[in-house]
């Protein structure tokens, strides 16, 4: 697992430039999450972090390049770089560290914490998630299958997802209907003799532009009369080719198609799946969608730190180039700009540690016992990362929102962490609501405490008086 790995161009960049050059990774791990890291996982995150910094973030452009041009041509590409950068991720062990040691026997036997901290450096390569076999959405899925599959659905579809030779989507919102509450999800899945048949549509469904897309988990209505509303869902397992499936067209994310990988509006006439393929059972649905969200979170929250360190590292890079001198100073002279820096760091900071915090409740016992921490990090860190990059885009003018730096792309990406896997406000609500529930408790504390008080005061032979009474009367004073 500890493969020495060593790059010379990159050693040498850094002892060369000892001015600012950072320490390795497994020194920067924030001290209270340290006690809780295995040195084996210590050793890896530096692993992760040279393979990112050193072959995944300069082969980010390339693999761009290799996508192509055209829609069918993006939706059809697989570029070559991404499994060179696979295999070198194999020989160094770098591959399904997400699978939690504790839930899961398939994964390379890290904890939530662990894997959060190599899945910060992840995030700062477009590449590295899958070239590591840790990108969303298959993680989730994976983590389904490995949690719900029967052994014959783990053969055919978990294997091979483990093996990175396939890739799968989740397929739960829908145009017609305000999809954040899973509830409204409609598309039908009506039983008929051993099969479901499925009709509907589905859009946002990541992962279905790439030709090596080849399972569907779908949610859909199989007890749409059920008394409770979270009982008339069901989750199935659908083969990509299943006659009656069309992906009608690919979703850009402001402007960019995300190829090959893609978002997609997709729909369902008359499909035929076999009962077989139905996920733990019928009307369990909301039992697997909450299955999958929980680690899921902090992993998109994690990658989101990395991308924010990087959104900054572009920030400092510009306000240290001697050829932009705006108003005869470099950048960094102009006050406003370290003080902007210093925001990011600040708030970079306490987001990793609350991320991490949450991690390690996971680990702890499980998702469910983490659901506040998780909740709080799905709202704070997209928002973070929304801030640091905003600041750096500004420092960069002009070429900050075109394609000549990264961050155009990433801010783009990081809004929709705001909306992905719940907006925003469903999960505040959800916080606001559970702190709220102290309310009444808080009221009668407060009302105790100033009771208790007076009485105090009183035994100290002391009336209760405002500390700046004055009790002045004009009338009276000016007749002295
Ligand atoms: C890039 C990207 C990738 C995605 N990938 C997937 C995928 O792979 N699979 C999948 O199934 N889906 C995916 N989604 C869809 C995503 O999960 C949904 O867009 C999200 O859950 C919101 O659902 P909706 O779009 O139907 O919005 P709606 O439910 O219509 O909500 C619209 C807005 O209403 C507001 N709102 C909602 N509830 C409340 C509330 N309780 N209080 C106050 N305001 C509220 C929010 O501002 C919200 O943004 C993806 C989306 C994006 C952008």
């Amino acid at each position: 697992m500890s493969v020495p790995y060593k790059i010379e161009a990159m050693e040498e960049m850094l002892v060369n430039s000892s001015k600012g050059a950072p320490t390795k990774a497994s020194d920067r791990i924030p001290i209270i999450a340290k006690p809780f890291v295995s040195e084996r996982a210590m050793k890896l995150l530096d692993v992760v972090e040279k393979f990112v910094e050193e072959e995944c973030i300069p082969a980010d452009a390339v693999f761009q390049q290799q996508v192509g041009t055209g829609t069918e041509t993006r939706f059809s590409a697989h570029p070559p770089i991404l499994e060179d950068l696979k295999k070198r991720a194999r020989e160094l062990g770098l591959w399904n560290m997400f699978l939690p040691k504790n839930h899961f026997k398939e994964g390379a036997g890290f904890s939530n914490l662990e894997y959060g901290l190599m899945a910060e450096y992840l995030g700062k390569s477009g590449v590295a998630s899958e070239a590591t076999n840790c990108a969303a959405p298959d993680t989730g899925n994976m983590e389904v299958f490995a949690k719900y599959g029967t052994q014959e659905q783990k053969d055919r579809w978990l294997k091979p997802l483990l093996e990175g030779q396939i890739r799968s989507a989740f397929l739960m919102t829908e145009p017609e209907v305000a999809s954040s509450d899973a509830t409204n999800i409609s598309l039908t899945m009506k039983k008929e003799g051993n099969d479901y048949i499925l009709n509907g549509s589905k859009w946002w469904s990541s992962g279905v532009g790439d030709p090596r897309c080849q399972v569907y988990i779908v949610m859909g209505k199989t007890d749409p009369s059920n008394a409770s509303v979270y009982k008339q869902q069901s989750v199935m397992f659908v083969p990509f080719d299943t006659p009656g499936i069309t992906i009608h067209r690919m979703l850009s994310v402001m402007g960019f198609d995300d190829a090959p990988h893609g978002h997609g509006h997709v729909t369902f006439n008359n499909v035929r799946v076999p009962a077989a393929n139905m996920c733990l059972g019928e009307g369990r649905g909301f039992e697997v969608i909450q299955g999958r969200l929980g680690p899921g979170r902090i992993h998109h929250a994690m990658r989101s730190i990395g991308a924010a360190e990087k959104a900054l590292e572009w920030f400092l890079a510009r306000i240290n180039d001697p050829k932009k001198k705006p108003f005869g100073k470099q950048l960094h002279e102009h006050g406003v700009m370290l003080e902007r820096v210093a925001h990011s760091r600040i708030e970079i900071d306490a987001s990793r540690l609350q991320v991490l915090n949450a991690a390690i409740m996971i680990d702890s016992k499980d998702a469910k016992f983490a659901l506040k921490e998780i909740a709080e990090a799905k709202v704070l860190v997209p928002d973070m990362l929304l801030r640091v990059l905003d600041r750096a885009i500004q420092a960069y003018g002009g070429a900050g929102v075109s394609q000549d730096t990264p961050l155009a792309n990433m801010w783009a990406h990081g809004r929709t962490m705001r909306i992905v896997d719940g907006p925003d406000e469903v999960h505040a609500l959800q916080l606001g609501r559970n702190e709220n529930k102290r309310g009444e408790f808080c009221l009668k504390k407060i009302n105790w405490q100033k009771k208790r008080s007076e009485e105090m005061a009183q035994s100290y032979g002391l009336q209760k008086r405002d500390l700046l009474q004055l009790d002045r009367k004009w009338s009276e004073k000016s007749k002295l």
